[in-house]
């Protein structure tokens, strides 16, 4: 290895994630240090070369590369701000969950200790990591990205969302509420059947294919709200809201909790009352875009 290839690499948090991290760049042949809070959780990865740090300053002076994969924004204050002086003028990779608002203060911490900031969400589970399914998302520095690239592919994609620090995260929770509501769809969907002694084993074999011949509509969806042309000559809302109304009042009869759909179903009931029945579904994106609407 040469350049930064051969970076010498800290690792702080020896959480799932930080083990994960830690152990595919000590594959990869990096002199991989590593730190964490309490102590004694480094067994397995000392067994593949890794070093274990006596304390935070060593771990930090071992390496010009340190990677921060704690808990959340406040941990990594906690850690870092009594080693501001031992940080300046390494790079320091922040992969901790943060909001874009917490990753920009802390890349403003970060340029007033002298210390350059990448900020990173990461996009798997920690099985995942240095696998083709594994992506990572980053913004700040441009430089580090470029830099470090080969070391942040180890790990997966590595792709870079731009100097504000914030989008990675921004990314990476966009994605992630997607994501969480698409499974809470499942399960209400599920309790509804429960109640009636359906599996939610069952009911996944129903589920899965059906949202998996609309995910690809989602592309569809995606240019009609980008155009804000929300005409259609086919499903629009009033023939939606019969729908919903149906599904609504089915989830009450089964004594599930109405609250998620009942929230869909009251965006769509607004924008009929407000004349827009004849326009397609998707323009209740409109309500997520600005809640006064
Ligand atoms: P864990 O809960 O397993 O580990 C948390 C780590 O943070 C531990 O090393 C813990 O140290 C440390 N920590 C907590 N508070 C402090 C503090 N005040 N000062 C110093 N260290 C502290 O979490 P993961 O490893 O799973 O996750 C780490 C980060 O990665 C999180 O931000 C998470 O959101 C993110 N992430 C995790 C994913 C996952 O699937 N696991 C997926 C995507 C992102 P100690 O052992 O001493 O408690």
């Amino acid at each position: 290895m040469a350049g930064k290839d051969a970076a010498r690499v800290t690792v702080l948090g020896l959480g799932l994630m930080g083990q994960a991290l830690a152990a595919t760049l000590a594959k990869a042949g990096h002199a991989v240090t590593v730190w964490n809070r309490t102590p004694g959780k480094a067994g397995d990865l000392k067994t593949q070369g890794v070093a274990e740090a006596a304390d935070l300053t060593e771990a930090i002076t071992a390496s010009e590369l340190v990677v921060a994969v704690l808990l959340n924004h406040d941990s990594v204050h906690d850690a870092l701000d009594s080693q501001v002086g031992v940080l300046e003028g390494r790079t320091l990779i922040n992969l901790t969950s943060t909001a874009p608002s917490q990753a920009r203060e802390l890349a403003e911490w970060a340029k007033t200790n002298g210390i350059e900031y990448l900020d990173g969400g990461i996009m798997a589970a920690p099985h995942m990591i240095g696998t083709e399914i594994s992506s990572i998302l980053y913004s700040g520095s441009a430089r580090v990205h470029e830099d470090y690239k080969s070391v942040l592919e180890l790990w997966g994609e590595a792709a870079y969302f731009g100097e504000d620090a914030g989008m990675a995260s921004l990314w990476d929770f966009s994605l992630l509420s997607s994501m969480y509501i698409m499974f809470s769809g499942f399960m209400h969907g599920a309790a509804m059947v429960g109640a009636s002694g359906v599996t939610a084993t069952d009911y996944a074999k129903r589920a899965v294919p059906l949202l998996s011949a609309f995910i690809p509509t989602i592309d569809h969806l995606a240019a009609t709200v980008d155009s804000g042309d929300y005409t259609t000559d086919v499903q629009h809302l009033d023939f939606t809201k019969a729908a919903a109304d149906a599904i609504h009042r089915t989830g009450v009869e089964q004594g599930v909790n109405p609250a998620m759909f009942e929230h869909i179903k009251n965006l769509i009931d607004r924008h009929v009352a407000n004349g827009h029945g004849a326009e397609a579904f998707d323009r209740i994106f409109e309500s997520f875009k600005n809640p006064a609407k």
